[in-house]
């Protein structure tokens, strides 16, 4: 019978193994840690459950692997063998890569001051719930969607946290959407700007943070890091990101080798340089199926959402700013339909075609949010015009109307 040998047994690596199983297929899981960790129900939910117990358990229970080997960090993998740190080497007839992603250490001088937190871990959510209850002004920043959910837990529990934002990983939102946004976390009591903290200030413990040249006072800091792949060394160049570059069938560049999740990064993917850490259960099946002889593909656009501040934030495709740093002719349209409503659609200049596109409404709106924009075939025209009386994607449809009256090839 053949082996498979997955790397990680995270929402990624479970899902593999899993996959494996229900082929007939012996798979082990290797991992770095003790003991597999709970599954992302989500880290800003810890901030108050201090003391608590976890009742999550980790995907990997729930998986049929037919083994696992815990302790055990790889750091390679070569010639059909997994190389781990302490010197094993483990052989397989394929491997599936799964080992997730990093957080991106942060620049900021001072940032391990007193008072300021650097959430990469659970723990690290716990301590800042437990630090945050008795401070007056909470200042979070670093990585917006991430941000925006810890600033909402704190503001459910009476907090009115500022929220400083240096990047926003899975794009940036469009202006009509950033105004659904801001003025969600403005009716909630938190405050939403842009900037980048370069210092942490204070004494004993923070104070007050340095951003763009102006001093912002606060007793409790949240760092919010970048994720980044978690870089295995294979026999092929790393992706763009550092994480494995795998093709549609998230086949690696090295004979017999797959990865999925966070530290696989899909070549010619829409954004670019996208990795696969918001499909961990959908990749992680597909890297499993094939270790086992099939023949799946996954689409080359990456899609995401997030339901924070009472709505639903989606996204398909990469944003302008990104397609124009590509050199792409595009243009955007968007509008915001009501106070929680808006849509943003990047479309070709010549040819119509959408490339990404964003929705954001009510998180209990019953409408299909992107609907077939997500299938990156469509254009202003099909989205404005293909789903005659449907009200599912009028959002969607709607703006593809507004686009095609400025645009000019129609
Ligand atoms: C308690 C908890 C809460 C989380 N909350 C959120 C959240 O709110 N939002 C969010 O986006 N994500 C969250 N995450 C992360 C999220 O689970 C995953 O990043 C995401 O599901 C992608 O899955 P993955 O399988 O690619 O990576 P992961 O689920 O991170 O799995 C990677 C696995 O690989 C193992 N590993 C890493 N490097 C090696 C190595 N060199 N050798 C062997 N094993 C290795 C890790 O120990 C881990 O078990 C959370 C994770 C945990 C544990």
């Amino acid at each position: 019978m053949s082996r498979v040998l997955v790397v990680g047994g995270g929402t990624a690596g479970a899902a593999a193994a899993e996959e494996c199983a229900k082929q007939g297929i012996d798979a082990t899981v290797i991992d770095r840690l003790d003991e597999p960790e709970p599954p992302w129900t989500s880290w800003p939910d810890l901030m108050g459950l201090e003391g608590q117990s976890r009742t999550v358990s980790s995907p990997l229970h729930q998986a049929r692997a037919s083994a696992s080997i815990f302790g055990t960090e790889v750091v390679a993998v070569h010639n059909g063998e997994v190389v781990a740190s302490n010197g094993s080497r483990f052989r397989a007839d394929s491997v599936v890569i799964a080992a997730g992603s990093s957080f991106e250490p942060p620049t900021a001088q001072g940032i391990r001051k007193h008072g300021s937190f650097v959430l990469d871990s659970a723990a690290r959510y716990e301590e800042f719930g437990s630090a945050s209850a008795s401070a007056d002004r909470i200042l979070i920043c670093g990585e917006g969607a991430r941000g925006l959910q810890v600033a909402e837990r704190l503001a459910a529990r009476g907090a009115r946290p500022s929220l400083m934002v240096s990047c926003w990983q899975r794009g940036r939102p469009s202006p009509p959407v950033l105004g659904v946004v801001s003025d969600a976390a403005r009716a909630r009591g938190i405050s939403l700007g842009q900037g980048r903290v370069s210092r942490v200030v204070g004494l004993a413990r923070t104070e007050a943070v340095i951003a763009g040249g102006d001093v912002v006072p606060c007793d409790a800091l949240a760092f919010i890091p970048r994720r980044v792949p978690v870089a295995i060394r294979l026999a092929a160049p790393p992706g763009r990101s550092g994480g494995v570059l795998v093709d549609r069938y998230l086949r690696a560049r090295a004979p017999g080798v797959f990865a999925a999740g966070g530290c696989a990064e899909l070549d010619g993917s829409l954004p670019p340089r996208a990795t696969l850490v918001d499909e961990p259960r959908l990749s992680g099946r597909t890297a499993g199926a094939n270790s086992a002889g099939r023949n799946i593909t996954i689409g080359s656009v990456r899609s995401w959402s997030l339901s924070v501040l009472g709505l639903r934030w989606s996204r398909t495709g990469p944003d302008a700013p990104t397609c124009e740093s590509l050199g792409m002719d595009v243009r955007e349209v968007g509008r915001r339909w009501s106070g929680c409503s808006a849509c943003s659609l990047v479309y070709e200049r010549g040819t119509g075609r959408v490339i990404g596109a964003e929705v954001i409404e009510p998180a209990d709106s019953p409408s299909g949010g992107l609907g077939s924009s997500a299938s990156g075939s469509a254009t202003l025209r099909s989205l404005a015009y293909g789903h005659h009386g449907s009200s599912d994607i009028s959002a969607v449809s709607d703006t593809a109307r507004l686009g095609l009256t400025s645009w000019s090839g129609c």
